[in-house]
């Protein structure tokens, strides 16, 4: 980069003077001239309000049929995270959490791990006890087949319910990245309510309840679900976060 910049005003002899002869001057000047950067990351997201479904494994299966016609891309499926992965996190960084994060997601498809990325970040999802069930919505895709800023990406979000061991079914959309639309909350907004319909449409669905996140359980971490062996990452967990059966204490 040529040092012009770093030329005092009006000494207009430099001109003539090639490069390689700067001023010998390290006094600092009045004025000091600097380049601004900047990046901003938006992410934004809606949830909705739960559905309360009658238990069970059969319920658990029905999930990726929440998002038939509205998917614009393959559905997937995000299992809750076992205890290897309980620090997980999209930021790269701390090494540590980012590798469990690869590690945990790299097998999944580039939409999902973009939409993992943002409703992670935002806290709309919680990979400790959310089954999370995923695809486009809306929107392209770049060359490399991830989601572009202002494309909606999400599905269903289903965790068990700590009082009674139901399966609480939410609407879950996100989107973000280097860039903003105005019109994208509103779309956003559409879909949401499609997929809430299809919740409630299921033939498990009971009706609407209130989201309650599983709250702190003093002393239940690292349990090891003796139905299906899952070792919770949920240090709180009451219900096995994968197959929904009631842990025993060992
Ligand atoms: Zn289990």
């Amino acid at each position: 980069m040529p040092l012009d910049f770093l030329k005092r005003r009006g000494n207009q002899d430099d001109e003539a003077a090639p490069a390689a002869t700067p001023p010998a001057s390290s006094v600092l000047p009045e004025e000091i001239v600097a380049q601004e950067y900047q990046l901003k990351l938006y992410f934004a997201g809606k949830s909705s309000e739960g559905v309360r479904m009658k238990a069970g494994p059969s319920a658990m299966n029905e999930l990726p049929s929440m998002l038939v016609g509205l998917a614009k891309s393959e559905i997937e499926v995000v299992e809750p995270l076992p205890i290897e992965y309980s620090e997980a996190t999209p930021t790269i960084v701390r090494p540590s959490e980012a590798m469990q994060w690869l590690n945990a997601h790299h097998v999944h498809s580039p939409i999902t791990r973009h939409a993992l990325v943002v409703l992670e970040s935002i806290d709309a999802i919680d990979l400790a006890f959310d089954t999370f069930v995923c695809s486009m919505l809306d929107g392209e895709t770049d060359t490399s087949g991830y989601p572009e800023y202002n494309a909606i990406v999400g599905g269903v979000a289903s965790h068990w319910d700590e009082a009674t061991g139901d399966m609480i079914c939410r609407a879950v959309v996100g989107w973000g990245g280097r860039g903003v639309r105005g019109d994208t909350d509103r779309i956003g907004a559409k879909l949401l309510a499609g997929i809430l319909t299809n919740v409630l449409a299921n033939q498990y669905a009971m009706g609407l309840t209130a989201v309650e996140r599983p709250m702190p359980a003093a002393g239940r971490g690292g349990l090891v679900c003796a139905h299906c062996g899952f070792a919770s990452a949920h240090e709180r967990a009451f219900y096995c976060p994968k197959c929904g059966m009631r842990l025993l204490r060992g």
